[in-house]
């Protein structure tokens, strides 16, 4: 991973300053466990149930993502042609700890899946702090999905790979015991009445 550019430029980019401003590629962000996210996460799913978190989530994120992915690509100058998108996001990506992106894209039928190793929502959910603050693999499975906040930046990724707008949604979840989590096209808009379809039967 060490050998390619863009994962080099993205990690080396990172800045820790004694003042408390952590910078990564010249923008302001922080350091928190994957761990702590989920525990938010589980929260909210509690409280206001995974359909509408996970709506809520894919909506607001697709939006960012759309303008963080047109800024990534003229920040690194990445060619513009599909597969070098491709390398530059899944190093980015890897690069600030998100996952492991792997496109299974289909160019000409504008379908296809992205397949996602260790991502920060997945890994977060199975690991938990003892009372001692020790972070600790719980081995616990999930019953939901739980990437819809990083489906929303793989769909704004693989639309402007494809030129065209299209969704993607959560198929399998490390969190529910999966190898990876498996992100399908969609080409229909994101909503409420077909979210996870798949898994109600
Ligand atoms: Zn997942």
């Amino acid at each position: 991973m060490s050998q390619t550019p863009y994962f080099d430029e993205a990690a080396k980019s990172a800045t820790f300053e004694q003042d408390g401003q952590f910078n990564i590629i010249g923008v302001r962000a922080f350091i928190t466990s994957c761990a702590s996210i989920a525990d938010w996460m589980d929260d909210l799913y509690m409280l206001l149930g995974e359909r509408f978190i996970d709506a809520r989530l894919y909506l607001s994120a697709r939006r960012a993502a759309k303008r963080t992915v047109t800024a990534l690509l003229a920040e690194f100058h990445v060619p513009d042609d599909p597969k070098s998108k491709e390398q530059f996001f899944a190093e980015f990506y890897a690069a600030i700890g998100w996952g492991n992106l792997e496109y299974q894209l289909d160019y000409a039928q504008k379908t296809g899946r992205v397949v996602v190793k260790n991502s920060f929502l997945a890994q977060g959910y199975a690991s938990k702090f003892t009372a001692q603050g020790r972070s600790i693999a719980t081995g616990a499975k999930s019953t939901i999905t739980r990437c819809a906040l990083l489906g929303a930046y793989l769909a704004a990724q693989v639309s402007n790979f494809f030129g065209e707008e299209i969704e993607m949604q959560e198929q399998q979840c490390a969190a529910m015991g999966n190898d990876a989590c498996l992100f399908q096209v969609s080409h229909e808009r994101f909503s409420l009445r077909n979210h996870h379809k798949q898994n109600e039967s």
